[in-house]
């Protein structure tokens, strides 16, 4: 295979992610010669160019990747990460919620469930920096929010909540889900930017 795909599959939206990368490598013309793994040990983790971070809940994912010994392997990872929702959270530098080990990946401060219970869940079409084809229509699920970002972050997309969309070098941070719905842009910009 020319190209694998890792999804951490411990908990929360792994195989909507699976089908999404799936159907995006196909869309970029890797449908032959390309494979969507689940990774929840180290040895998963092995031969993986990129690595998905599903939404879920972000202190249970937090405690499994401690349990499966996979903290150090995903900080060190050579490859991206494309991290929605609970995956955004993990990625961050800081996060209100002394439950969770962040992975210090992406400079930002997030805010895990910024939108409280009045607006728990929505979904809008959202302008986002750099996307060709239009505002992508975003599912956001008790959705976090990213309040303070680093000089070398760049912004995509902004609510009144506050940041919702991020990436900084290989990596991107979505606050909402990508993999629901059929539009595999932002899976593939994720890919290009990686190199795939
Ligand atoms: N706010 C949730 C958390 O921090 C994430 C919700 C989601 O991934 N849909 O775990």
């Amino acid at each position: 295979m020319d190209v694998k795909i890792g999804v951490l599959a411990l908990q929360g939206n792994v195989s909507e992610h699976i089908d999404a990368f799936a159907l995006a490598l196909d869309r970029l013309g890797h449908g032959g010669s390309s494979e969507v793994v689940t990774v929840r040990h180290p040895e998963d983790l092995e031969g993986c160019h990129a690595l998905a971070l599903p939404g879920g809940e972000s202190t249970t994912i937090s405690r499994l990747i401690g349990k499966n010994n996979l903290y150090e392997l995903i900080r060190n990872f050579s490859g991206g990460i494309f991290a929605t929702c609970a995956g955004m959270v993990l990625v961050a530098t800081y996060v209100d919620d002394s439950r969770i080990s962040t992975l210090n990946l992406i400079d930002m401060t997030v805010d895990r469930n910024a939108f409280g219970r009045q607006r728990e869940s929505f979904e809008t079409d959202l302008p986002v920096e750099g996307l060709d084809g239009g505002p992508f229509h975003a599912i956001f699920i008790r959705a976090p929010v990213v309040t303070h970002a680093g000089p070398g972050v760049t912004i995509l997309s902004r609510l009144d909540q506050g940041i919702v969309a991020v990436e900084q070098g290989k990596h991107i941070a979505l606050s909402f889900h990508p993999e629901l719905g059929g539009d595999t842009r932002l899976h593939e910009r994720f890919l290009k930017k990686n190199g795939i």
